[in-house]
């Protein structure tokens, strides 16, 4: 070991082995791992090793199909086998709508080029014969699917990587991490101590106690999992061969050949969670012990499912922890005030996604940039609200016991709710309000006539859509107010602030009292946002965005920042206010305020400091809705004062109350795409139309 790398990847399992080969594809030689006791030693020597290239998340899928892809390459490279067992896999539909859900996976699944199909219950049969096709519509079956050998594949990335220049050291834990004057790391460890250009985090079980070393708390718990290995059944040791990975969804329940028998897994509805904190530093390959009351229910679904393995023998149980996130994908990137500090961690299908994790981090230390939209895994997708032990423990749960549950996308899920509120919150609920949630801040999606409404969860139509139609409705013929409180808002002050902007966004600057939408680029030129800037004074700006976008856009920022003459204040929650748009919304207006807001004196995309009602406001003649709108921010104390004055002014004009559904669908139809829903990171200004914001005739990031 040398005293000096300019890459440290602490940990390795699958993902840390998969991070030290991606860093050596792209050059960076002079790095290391270490491991605190011997490669595989977490989460990854116990694992069934399944893979597959679905996710929900069309991005995350095609990094889940670069994953299976490549193994084949390590093990040539290494010369070390997988274990891989391309055997194809299927899920099983138990409902109609679980059959109509699978055939619209399989339209994004082709999208990606890939062989998948449908399954009538007799073929799925045919390819499974333990499978009791009773109750079944049908099956979808993905070829890219299967299994390996998680020891055989950890030691064989580890090995193509030392081929390549990398180091692994074993039997060296990481004690401290110290950041040194310039931007270096000081890893001590058990064998010495080591200084680092970059550190990456891939350890596992042990991720949230590493990333407490550099002061961060990674949103992240290890729940303990179980799955069975059977004795030889006859059936399945007739194949021969492969065969096809079975998902039960409605029966919470996985299965894969072992050897003759079966290996069956189960997602309990009711799972436990193990060392919150992170596991115990002397915590060796060991395993739980069966819970098998907790998961009884859940295994006789599967029992009943698969029939023969009533009367087959039991060979061996495995109850073994791996982390869960809130939402169950990685946390991968770097870390917004925490420099050459790298997440990869808190990854629950190692074995489908080492590799795009590896790739990513691999790029992003090298270039600066993932290369690929990998928000959907991005460590800055959340904020330090999700990293709270309660709402951890209720989002991971709830994550857990709903892995294979049905998820319909008018849905809303209980757990960590209500988390954040804004002064409204009880007069909304007093209105009706259906709420979702927004980076843990609740939201009205719209609000109900009556306070029992209660939504469907549906593939189709929602009963919510008449009242949605109703606010759009109010919206184009008289007024609706939407509450704004879910818009990140920062302030960019200083001597230095106009050329920073100048720099930073690609659209022209505006004018004092003057608002514009500016689009933001990467040096490749793909979209970071799309934000509006406004211009308070000569050096004092507002950009404005997405809220659940905060500690990603703030690493953004904070990465381009000069050292001096800038300040960049995030005032997201200081801020408040309503956007009151619709033809009755200036009549509104003129009746609060004190100034002229006529269409002469305060033309569109003006802004404007005036008293609205009893409040001192900011307010800006813009609207998401396409219709004639403003506005109107005031500090969060006068946020519930404003509701209150604005609805009696609008009263007389029909002024309604309105959520996130009615913009959705007003923005929708007048052809206004926001980032990260209709645009992505992927995306260029030409792609998304936003190229009529470009000032192409000046410097700027992505030019
Ligand atoms: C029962 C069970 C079944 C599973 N089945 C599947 C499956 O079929 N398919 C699938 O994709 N996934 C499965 N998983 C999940 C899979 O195991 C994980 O996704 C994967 O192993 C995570 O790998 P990792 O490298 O992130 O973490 P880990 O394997 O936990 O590796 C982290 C490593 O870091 C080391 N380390 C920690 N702290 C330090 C330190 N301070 N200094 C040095 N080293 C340190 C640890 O010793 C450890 O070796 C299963 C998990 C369980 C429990």
């Amino acid at each position: 070991m040398k005293d000096q790398y300019r890459v440290v990847v602490i940990g390795g399992g699958i993902v840390g082995c998969s991070v030290l080969y991606h860093l050596t594809l792209r050059g960076v030689t002079d790095v290391v791992l270490l491991e605190r006791e011997e490669l595989t030693a977490g989460s990854t020597w116990h694992a069934a090793g399944g893979f597959h290239a679905m996710n929900s998340d069309t991005r995350i899928a095609a990094l889940q199909k670069y994953t299976i892809g490549l193994y084949p390459q390590v093990e040539e490279e290494s010369g070390q086998s997988a274990g891989l067992h391309m055997s194809g896999g299927m899920e099983l539909a138990g409902t109609p709508e679980r059959w109509q859900w699978l055939k619209s996976e399989l339209a994004w699944l082709r999208m990606m080029d890939t062989d998948a199909y449908l399954l009538t219950p007799e073929e799925a049969v045919e390819m499974v014969p333990i499978i009791d096709p009773r109750g079944l519509y049908g099956a979808l079956f993905d070829p890219l699917e299967g299994n390996l050998d998680p020891n055989g594949a950890t030691q064989a990335y580890a090995g193509a990587a030392k081929r390549r220049g990398a180091e692994v050291i074993q039997h060296d834990r990481v004690l401290s991490l110290t950041p040194l004057v310039g931007g270096h790391w000081r890893v001590e460890t058990e064998q010495g101590d080591i200084t680092a250009e970059h550190v990456v985090n891939a350890a596992g079980l042990w991720a949230r106690r590493v990333g407490n070393m550099v002061g961060v708390d990674h949103p992240l718990v290890p729940i303990p999992h179980h799955f069975l290995v059977t004795e030889d059944v006859p059936q399945v040791a007739a194949i021969g061969g492969d065969m096809a990975a079975v998902t039960d969804l409605e029966g919470f329940t996985y299965l894969q050949k072992e050897g003759n028998g079966v290996l069956l897994g189960v997602y309990e509805q009711n799972p436990r969670h193990w060392s919150v904190e992170g596991a115990p530093w002397d915590f060796g390959r060991t395993l739980f012990p069966e819970e098998l009351d907790r998961i009884m229910p859940e295994l006789s679904i599967g029992f009943a499912r698969f029939p023969v393995l009533q009367d087959t023998g039991i060979k061996r149980w495995v109850n073994g922890a791996f982390t869960f996130t809130p939402d169950g994908n990685p946390l991968v990137g770097p870390v917004a005030g925490v420099r050459n500090y790298w997440a990869a961690c808190g990854v629950m299908a190692g074995f489908s996604q080492c590799a795009g994790i590896g790739l990513a981090i691999a790029n992003w230390i090298v270039d600066g940039d993932p290369g690929y939209d990998v928000f959907g895994m991005d460590v800055a997708r959340f904020g330090p609200y999700a990293s709270n032990d309660r709402y951890l423990r209720d989002t991971t749960k709830q994550f857990y016991a709903r892995r294979f549950v049905m998820a319909y996308p008018n849905e809303e899920l209980p757990a960590g709710r209500p988390l954040k509120t804004t002064p409204c919150y009880d007069a909304f609920m007093a209105e009706g309000a259906q709420f979702t949630a927004n980076w843990g801040l609740e939201v009205p999606l719209y609000f109900a006539p009556t306070p029992d409404f209660e939504e469907t969860s549906t593939l189709g139509r929602s009963n919510a859509e008449p009242i949605v139609a109703e606010e759009v409705e109010a919206v184009r013929s008289a007024a609706g107010a939407y509450e704004i409180a879910q818009y990140a808002r920062y302030e960019v002050t200083g001597p230095g602030a106009d050329a920073w902007l100048d720099h930073l966004l690609a659209s022209r600057i505006p004018a004092v009292g003057q608002i514009r939408l500016a689009p933001m680029l990467n040096e490749a030129g793909r979209l970071m946002g799309d934000l509006s800037v406004t211009r308070l004074d000569e050096d004092r700006f507002w950009l404005t965005g997405s809220y659940y976008l905060q500690a990603w856009q703030q690493r953004w920022f904070r990465a381009q920042l000069p050292a001096t003459g800038v300040e960049l204040r995030n005032i997201t929650e200081d801020r408040m206010g309503f956007s009151v748009s619709g033809p009755a919304s200036r009549v509104i207006l003129e009746r609060l305020a004190h100034d002229d807001v006529s269409n002469e004196a305060f033309p569109f995309l003006g802004v404007r400091r005036m008293d609205v009602g009893t409040t001192q406001a900011v307010v800006g003649r813009i609207s998401l809705t396409g219709e004639l709108g403003y506005e109107i921010i005031v500090p969060t104390a006068l946020h519930r004062p404003l509701l209150r004055e604005l609805r009696a002014a609008g009263a007389q004009s029909g002024l309604r109350l309105i959520g996130d559904r009615a913009i959705d669908s007003l923005r929708l139809e007048k052809g206004y795409g926001i980032w990260s829903a209709e645009f992505r990171q992927d995306y260029t200004p030409g792609m998304s139309g936003l190229d009529r914001f470009i000032a192409f005739d000046k410097e700027f990031i992505g030019a």
